[in-house]
């Protein structure tokens, strides 16, 4: 709730003219955060009250309209519906205005349960008098229906001389009485739980403000029944914000009337609709969640569960940033929620720590319920650019893969070459090899070469990288090697190819000539490999199946 400034010149024992002609003539109960409002509008002898009051606020009312005029005056007394704080007043009015044409003016609806107050007022119909009550010279009152904010047949009127709105429970607020104008757009802050709980819902109500607005023109105040007003430069904004608002959260309310807590419930499952909307991706949700749900639960963590085709059951947990990583479905506790989420899709659950057991409310029940199939969309967003990232992935690895030896390619070499780093450099070239094809044919050209790949690998560490080069031309690159390291894993490479056998195919063995070089920190990456092909050359030259140095 806002806070409440006070405002010195308010003094709730006298009537406030609030707008020419225009009284604000209610009874303050400072001790309640429900004010009830009673206007009267000035018009001599067809003077209009409206929304009179309880039994117990009418004499005070009375009072502030006899400070401005007779009381005989009012003529019409308005009743924007039929609850008790806006008629239970209308027996001891009865006795005070006694003109025999002092009517109630209400609609049809309304009228139905007026006339069990059994004051004695006839009723003066708004819908058979053209929605509208002539005042004096050529002001006018006129009525706009709202069904169903918060009776069927409520309604609000509208004052043309001075464009004051009066709204009836519409635009109320939960307020102490201390300021009878809303200062500032926080006052909505005042609305909001009047309208989440006496409202039915968004449509509805958005649907009724813009029939007022369709109505009325211009609107310079709004005089509620409850709460404070609001004067014209709020207006347009508070019209805006309730359009906005979600109501009918009187719905969860079924077991429990704790108002104050409903209310903190009732705050986060909005705070957490608004995440759903802007959020966009659920990490940011889940942080907004951590952030909002410690108001209404004790909380210790968040963890969420989703079961994955590629990856199996993934954990998005705030350590990792919710990135998701392998781990096994959580069980439910006495100290944790686990709430499935999966619907009719994968297995998913949000998993939520307690710091203690906790009771969880009916409401709370309802608001998870609500929640998940939200929250199911936004998994599912995420899971879904999770699975096209891994495609991405996927599609950029077999780009730097070379099908037939499952190396890395000469491609992947400018991606995973470090040229800050420090390391070996091995150019490897089959020895003969066309003749291997010619004489025994291309396809076991193909099985040499795929096992002269896996022999390379299986002679160096994992941290090395090897790649094809060319046809039969490999180059590795040898993480953290020295120039001794680098020539003694070229002489076992070269000896592991020499070893191979290949049975079946009448190839009896391959050799495979290595010229070896050193990269340094800094030196361009093909600078090094240069060197370790005129390396390799050499070995050509001096009769293949051997190791060079580029260095002497
Ligand atoms: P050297 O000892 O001087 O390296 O002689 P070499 O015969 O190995 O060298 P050369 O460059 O003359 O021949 C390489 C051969 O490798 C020619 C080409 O047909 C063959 N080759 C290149 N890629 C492939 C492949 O993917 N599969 C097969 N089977 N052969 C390939
Ligand atoms: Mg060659
Ligand atoms: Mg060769």
């Amino acid at each position: 709730m806002v806070s409440v400034v006070r405002t010195p010149e308010y003094h709730p024992t006298e009537p406030i003219e609030v707008a020419p002609r225009i009284w604000w003539v209610g009874a303050t109960r400072t001790e309640e955060m429900f004010q009830c409002h009673a206007y009267l509008v000035e018009a001599g002898d067809q003077s209009v009250l409206i929304d009179p009051g309880s039994a117990d606020m009418i004499d005070e009312v009375l009072a502030k309209v006899a400070a401005i005029i007779p009381i005989e005056q009012v003529r019409w007394v308005v009743c924007h519906h039929s609850d008790p704080d806006i008629a239970a007043g209308l027996p001891r009015l009865r006795e005070l205005l006694t003109r025999p044409e002092v009517a109630v003016v209400t609609e049809w609806r309304a009228q139905t349960l007026l006339h069990h107050y059994q004051a004695g007022f006839p009723f003066h119909l708004i819908e058979e008098h053209d929605w509208q009550l002539p005042l004096d010279g050529d002001r006018v009152l006129r009525f706009v229906l709202t069904p169903y904010l918060h009776f069927p047949g409520a309604m609000c009127s509208w004052e043309s001389s001075t464009g004051t709105l009066f709204s009836s429970d519409l635009f109320g607020g939960f307020t102490d009485g201390s300021r009878l104008f809303a200062e500032d757009a926080d006052y909505f802050e005042a609305l909001r739980p009047f309208h989440e709980h006496y409202m039915p819902s968004r449509e509805i109500l958005g649907a009724g403000l813009s029939r007022i607005q369709r109505q009325f023109s211009p609107i310079r105040m709004i005089a509620p029944q409850h709460g404070c007003i609001i004067p014209e430069p709020l207006v347009d904004e508070m019209f805006e914000r309730l359009g906005q608002l979600e109501c009918g959260i009187f719905l969860m309310a079924r077991e429990d009337l704790d108002v104050a807590r409903l209310l903190r419930v009732a705050t986060a499952v909005r705070r957490l609709n608004d995440a759903l909307v802007m959020a966009h991706d659920l990490p940011e949700l889940a942080v907004i969640a951590q952030r909002v749900l410690p108001d209404i639960l004790p909380v210790s963590d968040i963890e969420m569960f989703a079961e994955t085709v590629e990856e199996g059951v993934l954990r998005f947990g705030p350590e990792d940033g919710f990135v998701g990583t392998p781990a096994p479905m959580p069980e439910a506790s006495p100290t944790s929620l686990v709430l499935d989420v999966g619907g009719r899709g994968a297995p998913a659950v949000v998993h939520i720590g307690l710091t203690e057991a906790a009771d969880i409310t009916h409401e709370m029940t309802e608001m998870f319920f609500r929640l998940a199939p939200a929250l199911r969309v936004a998994l599912n967003r995420h899971l879904e650019q999770r699975h096209l990232a891994h495609e991405h992935d996927e599609l950029q690895e077999s780009a730097r893969r070379d099908p037939l030896t499952g190396l890395l390619n000469r491609r992947a070499l400018d991606h995973f070459a470090r040229p800050d780093a420090r390391f070996g450099v091995l150019m490897l070239d089959i020895d003969h090899f066309k003749q291997v094809n010619d004489v025994h044919g291309h396809q076991v050209g193909d099985v040499v070469l795929r096992d002269v790949a896996a022999a390379c690998r299986a002679a160096l560490r994992t941290s090395d990288l090897v790649f094809r080069f060319g046809g039969e031309e490999f180059v590795a690159l040898l993480a953290n090697a020295d120039r001794a390291h680098t020539v003694a894993a070229a002489e076992r490479v070269r000896a592991a190819v020499d070893a191979l056998a290949f049975p079946t195919t009448g190839l009896d063995h391959v050799t495979i000539s290595i010229g070896a070089a050193m990269h340094h920190s800094g030196q361009p990456v093909d600078e090094a490999i240069g060197d370790a092909d005129r390396a390799l050359y050499q070995a050509k030259n001096s009769g293949r199946d051997r190791v060079c140095a580029g260095w002497q």
